[in-house]
């Protein structure tokens, strides 16, 4: 019988052990962004559809045809949030924080895109992204790069990404871009294909981000943007290389790199993983000092970033398989047990808050509690039977080490199993 509900296509369970890895990943990235001062919003998934029109533009891959829009019960048109920033800058402005103190924001959680599923590109995925607002200068631009720089450390990403950036100008310097652009681009419009052909007149630059492979040369010789800079924008972008070059981070200058976004100005940036093939960026991110005044608000500069987490899990899939972070399970004989063991593990749970303890319910022979034990993946089996009960012990069994079983006193096992366990402090 197949009259089962599936879930929608591209929208994953995430079952575990990755579940626990995608929340050690994301508080080892929060944990980096507090060390930085950034303060944390909780933003609405659902947003007024004119919202995201009006920031990202009309003529871009995620108005045109990724966006989950739909109208509420009341005939208003609603969207899944798609990307953070949108949402961010809306709800700065609906809350006035957006003037006099320079504010440092971060946010997580799904997203979602009618996409083409495959892997590293799904309809529900997980971002987490920064945001800043405030600050007009190259410094901020610097610290989210460095910011970016130390996560990476922090997960211990197996292979450095590739940090590219580039500088998109001002408004007023890429709109006289785009008509060189435009030009160049005519002279090989045969080559281009329908889609192009049409953004030709509506969106040029988009063209650069295409990866149609049949125009990979003619974007490669398109005249470059950075020739076209305004020296605002050249003057911010060589403060951005000095200060990016001091804090010894590597970087590597890709005249191509557009974003796939109408609401960037002068810094864009993009850090890659070559080997993830076409799902390549994990973070991308820049400076969008034009969008606050666009969504109604006095101009005010700002930048940031976004962290794709289920490709950044990928690259991490091999350290971390199988563990579920479950330190012990107790295996109880008889009646009495159950209720010996209940509140010896209530007081293990009291006295090592960071202690991951599964009792036995429901019973079973020794046999089959040892076997639970096992499939649950914890490391020790604590054994509560009636020799155990009667000297006031408890049995220690390695599930995962070649070692003798042990026995300790009850009174000493909080010690003992903070040593066995080296639990220092508090588990993420
Ligand atoms: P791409 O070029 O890969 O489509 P994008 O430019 O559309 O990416 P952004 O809007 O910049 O992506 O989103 C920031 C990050 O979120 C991306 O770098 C990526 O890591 C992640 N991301 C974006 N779309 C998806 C998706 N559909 N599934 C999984 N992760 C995604
Ligand atoms: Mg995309």
């Amino acid at each position: 019988m197949s009259d089962r509900i599936q879930s929608i296509r591209g929208m994953h369970d995430v079952l575990p052990p990755s579940s626990r890895m995608l929340r050690d990943l994301e508080h080892s990235l929060q944990d980096v962004l507090r060390q930085y001062g950034y303060l944390e919003v909780r933003l609405p998934i659902l947003e007024q559809t004119e919202l995201f029109r009006r920031s990202l533009g009309e003529v871009t891959d995620v108005v045109e045809k990724e966006m989950y829009t739909f109208e509420d019960r009341n005939g208003d048109s609603l969207t899944l949030r798609p990307e953070g920033t949108a949402g961010c800058v809306r709800a700065g402005l609906q809350q006035g924080i957006l003037h006099g103190q320079p504010v440092r924001l971060w946010y997580g959680g799904p997203f979602f895109r009618h996409e083409r599923p495959q892997k590293g590109r799904y309809r529900q995925f997980h971002q987490i992204g920064a945001e800043t607002f405030g600050l007009a200068g190259p410094d901020i631009d610097a610290e989210l790069m460095v910011m970016c720089q130390q996560m990476w450390q922090r997960i211990g990403l197996p292979t450095g990404p590739v940090l590219e950036i580039n500088s998109l100008g001002t408004l007023q310097a890429r709109q006289s871009y785009r008509a060189t652009l435009t030009e160049y681009l005519k002279q090989h419009e045969s080559r281009l294909g329908t889609q192009e052909q049409q953004r030709l007149h509506t969106n040029p630059m988009r063209i650069l981000d295409s990866k149609n492979p049949d125009i990979q040369d003619v974007i490669r010789n398109a005249p470059s943007l950075s020739e076209h800079l305004d020296p605002e924008s050249s003057e911010h972008f060589e403060g951005l290389k000095a200060l990016l070059h001091t804090a010894g981070i590597q970087y590597h200058v890709n005249p191509q790199l557009v974003r796939g976004l109408d609401y960037y100005s002068k810094t864009v940036f993009e850090w890659v993983v070559p080997e993830l093939g076409a799902q390549a960026t994990i973070c991308a991110g820049g400076r969008y000092d034009g969008l606050v005044d666009q969504l109604g608000g006095k101009p005010y500069p700002a930048a940031g970033f976004a962290i794709g987490l289920e490709r950044l899990m990928s690259l991490l899939e091999a350290s971390w398989a199988d563990d579920t972070g479950i330190d012990a399970y107790m295996v109880l004989a008889g009646d009495q047990a159950s209720h010996e063991g209940m509140r010896i593990a209530g007081r293990l749970r009291k006295q090592l808050p960071s202690l991951s303890l599964i009792v036995n319910c429901g019973g079973g022979s020794m046999k089959a509690q040892m076997k639970r034990a096992d499939r649950s993946m914890a490391k020790l089996a604590l054994i509560l039977a009636e020799e155990e009960l009667n000297c006031g012990t408890i049995s220690v069994k390695f599930l995962r080490e070649q070692r003798d079983q042990e026995t300790v006193s009850q009174e000493n096992l909080v010690s003992y199993l903070d040593k066995q366990l080296c639990t220092e402090g508090p588990k993420s």
